[in-house]
C-alpha cells in the first residue's frame, strides 16, 4: 500500500474530506468491517419459531442454510416480543448446534460412579417399568374410609417451556394414572 492509500485509509482524513464529518459512520469503518456480511444473508430459508426457554414465549426467526441452523434472532412480527430476545433467548442457537448438546441417553445407575449410554428403547422401557412400580407402591384405594383411588407414588412438575397442548396432555396422562400432584413451574 502506497503513502497515498495509507493516508486515504486514515479515519481522520476520511472524516475531514468525506461526507461523514462526525466520524460515526463510513469514515470510522475499517476495510475489514466493510467486508463483513451478516451470517443471516447466506440462509436458504427462515423458519418461525418460539423461544423454548421460558413462559414468555418470545418469537424467533430461525435461519437455516444447507439444512443446518445458522442463526436465531428475534421475530419482529411477534406481538409478544416484537423482535426482542433476552440473553437466554439470544443464545438458543447453542441449543441446536452447541458441542455440549447430547444426542444419546445417558444413565448413571444407583450408586454408580460412571455414566453409561443407553439406546432409547431400553431407556423408555426402564421409565415405563418405574412408572408402573411407583404407581402401584403408592396406590391408595381409600383414606379414612373414603374412596380415593389415587396414587401418591407419582408427581409431575412441568417446566415453563411446555406449551398449552403439552401441559394438557401431561395433565390427562397423570390424572389417568391416578396422580394428584400435578404442577407446573410457571404457576409456582
Ligand atoms: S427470549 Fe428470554 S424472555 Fe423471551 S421466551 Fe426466551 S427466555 Fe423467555
Amino acid at each position: 500500500m502506497g503513502l497515498r492509500d495509507l493516508i486515504q485509509a486514515w479515519p481522520v482524513y476520511r472524516q475531514l474530506t468525506g461526507d461523514d464529518r462526525m466520524g460515526t459512520g463510513a469514515a470510522a469503518k475499517s476495510r475489514a468491517t466493510e467486508a463483513l456480511r451478516p451470517r443471516v444473508r447466506t440462509a436458504d430459508r427462515v423458519v418461525k419459531s418460539v423461544c423454548p426457554f421460558c413462559a414468555v414465549g418470545c418469537g424467533q426467526d430461525v435461519y437455516v442454510a444447507n439444512d443446518r441452523v445458522t442463526q436465531i434472532e428475534g421475530d419482529k412480527d411477534s406481538p409478544v416480543s416484537r423482535g426482542r430476545l433476552c440473553p437466554r433467548g439470544s443464545s438458543s442457537l447453542q441449543l441446536t448446534t452447541g458441542p455440549a448438546r447430547e444426542y444419546r441417553v445417558r444413565y448413571r445407575r444407583p450408586h454408580g460412579t460412571e455414566w453409561e449410554d443407553l439406546d432409547l428403547d431400553t431407556a423408555m422401557d426402564m421409565i415405563a417399568d418405574r412408572v408402573i412400580a411407583a404407581r402401584r407402591e403408592g396406590w391408595q384405594w381409600e383414606v379414612d374410609g373414603k374412596r380415593t383411588r389415587r396414587t401418591l407414588g407419582l408427581a409431575s412438575l412441568g417446566g415453563a417451556t411446555l406449551d398449552n397442548e403439552e401441559n394438557y396432555l401431561i395433565k390427562k396422562l397423570f390424572t389417568a394414572l391416578g396422580a394428584i400432584q400435578i404442577e407446573n413451574q410457571a404457576r409456582i
